[in-house]
């Protein structure tokens, strides 16, 4: 089939990069012309394991091509899909649809004969109405159809993720356009991938859904990390006594530093507000969204009150993208982590595998290092924030040997105090408590106190 993908980052790139491996013509169009000349030479403007090979071999298959020029790559495209980015309002945090709707204005003066245009970027219950009425107030002679097929991948295993799916969602209200995505998406029936068809409206609420379920699992992690130290348990024996119930399940029940990314902070903004508008509140996500938020204030002084104060001294970070094997920075909790050490008087020293060009761009006065040894070189505390595969089995006693204190901040918990504490360093891990010791600020029930 012939496919036209509109927006050429993270979703975009990877789906037509896919949609191209599956053996389709695809046309992947941004108005980034540095982006695109680029993408022609197979440089790509972001990092995700695998995919270069796969860009480069459909490229030089000619089943995959890169260009600025929408209108000529909608013109002959049978399948349109829009990917550009929906980002945050700051006003109000709604989802900004202005980009999708410019692409749609775009699209739809181009379309040459009947196309499915179908809507990939995340956005609110109703968008798709809408992106219809824009094309028939422009084209209304023009036969097409608007689908909702919203992007589940994951950043860091986002080729895996699309080409194995745990499902394809579709909202489609017509049956030609129901065949044509059908046809498309053929090729993951044989990986057994459920395709599931429903209106456009619940399409666009799965995904909002989806998002707002997983980001409030992170949150609740997160809280019962906090009732764990006080309370002398483990977070971790804690979440795999409740992860092994499959009604709950293992996955999203890491306690760490809150979550970040380019999708949990606008995606649960964007369905508060939407909630809000509809008179129908979503109080359990707002709650999420402010827990998670305070969080990354908690956080941050839990970093310092292990190092004792930070004022003057020198904090190595190791990991600064919001999550391994992707550089993505977007609303990384490194980003408040570093910052509030910095407003604290720290002078920060920081590594990360992929992250440090986008890093440079948004935090400034930081030395960026070559590794993670390197990185620890006179330090009074080390802090995992991110958990890249490089810092799981780090030599730790080369890494004592080069700092000033033998301090190990673990906030993703990589390591156990067990090892680190051998190796002779003070170890912090998250929502891990004291069982023997009895913390001084332990409430100790009072059924239990007489
Ligand atoms: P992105 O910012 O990486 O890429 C968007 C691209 O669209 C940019 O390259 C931009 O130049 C281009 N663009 C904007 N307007 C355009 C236009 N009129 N014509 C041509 N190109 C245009 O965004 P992303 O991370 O790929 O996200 C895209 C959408 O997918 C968002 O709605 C996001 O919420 C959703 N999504 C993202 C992920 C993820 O992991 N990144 C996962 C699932 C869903």
């Amino acid at each position: 089939m012939r496919v036209a993908v509109i927006g050429s980052g993270y979703v975009g790139l990877v789906s037509g990069a896919c949609f191209a491996d599956f053996g389709h013509t695809v046309v992947c169009v941004d108005r980034d012309a540095d982006k695109i000349s680029a993408l022609r030479r197979a440089v790509l403007p972001i990092y995700e394991p695998h995919l270069d090979g796969m860009v480069a071999s459909n490229l030089a298959d000619e089943r995959l091509s890169f260009s600025t020029d929408l209108a000529t790559a909608v013109a002959s495209a049978e399948v349109i899909f829009i990917a550009v980015g929906t980002p945050a309002r700051a006003r109000d945090g709604q989802a900004d649809l202005s980009f999708v709707f410019d692409a749609v204005r775009e699209v739809a003066v181009a379309l040459s004969g009947y196309a499915v245009i179908v809507v990939k970027s995340t956005v609110p219950v109703g968008t798709g109405d809408e992106v219809e009425r824009i094309v028939r107030e422009l084209r209304p002679q023009l036969d097409f159809a608007v689908v909702s097929n919203p992007e589940f991948l994951r950043e860091g295993a986002a080729i895996n993720d699309f080409k194995r799916p745990d499902r394809i969602v579709v909202g489609a209200e017509d049956e030609r356009a129901r065949a044509v995505m059908e046809e498309l998406y053929r090729p993951l029936f044989l990986n057994k991938a459920p395709i599931l068809f429903m209106g456009r409206r619940s399409s666009e609420m799965t995904k909002y859904a989806a998002n707002a379920f997983l980001a409030t699992k992170i949150a609740f992690i997160n809280e019962v990390a906090d009732l764990c130290e006080q309370a002398g348990a483990d977070v971790q024996d804690v979440a795999h006594g409740i992860g092994l119930d499959k009604r709950i399940g293992a996955k999203f029940l890491h306690a760490g530093p809150g979550f970040g990314g380019s999708c949990f902070p606008k995606d649960t903004q964007a369905m508060i507000a939407m909630a809000q508008a509809h008179g129908a509140p979503m109080r359990i996500v707002e709650t999420a969204a402010a827990s998670n938020d305070h969080r990354k204030r908690i956080i941050a002084r839990k970093v310092i009150a292990a190092c004792g104060g930070v004022r003057g001294r020198t904090i190595a970070i190791l990991g600064l993208t919001f999550k391994p094997n992707t550089d993505d920075m977007r609303e990384s909790p490194a980003i408040s982590i570093i910052t509030a050490l910095q407003d604290a008087g720290a002078r920060i020293r920081a590594y990360d595998p992929e992250g440090m060009d986008q890093a440079r761009a948004m935090i400034a006065n930081v030395s960026y290092c070559l590794d993670a040894y390197d990185c620890v070189v006179d330090a009074d505390a080390v802090v995992i924030v991110t958990e890249w595969d490089v810092f799981r089995a780090l030599d730790l006693d080369r890494l004592r040997g080069a700092m000033a204190r033998p301090i190990l901040v673990d906030l993703r918990n990589v390591y156990g105090p067990e090892r680190v504490e051998k190796a002779g360093f003070r170890y912090v891990g998250v929502g891990k408590g004291d069982a023997d010791a009895g913390k001084p600020n332990r409430v100790i029930p009072l059924a239990l106190a007489g």
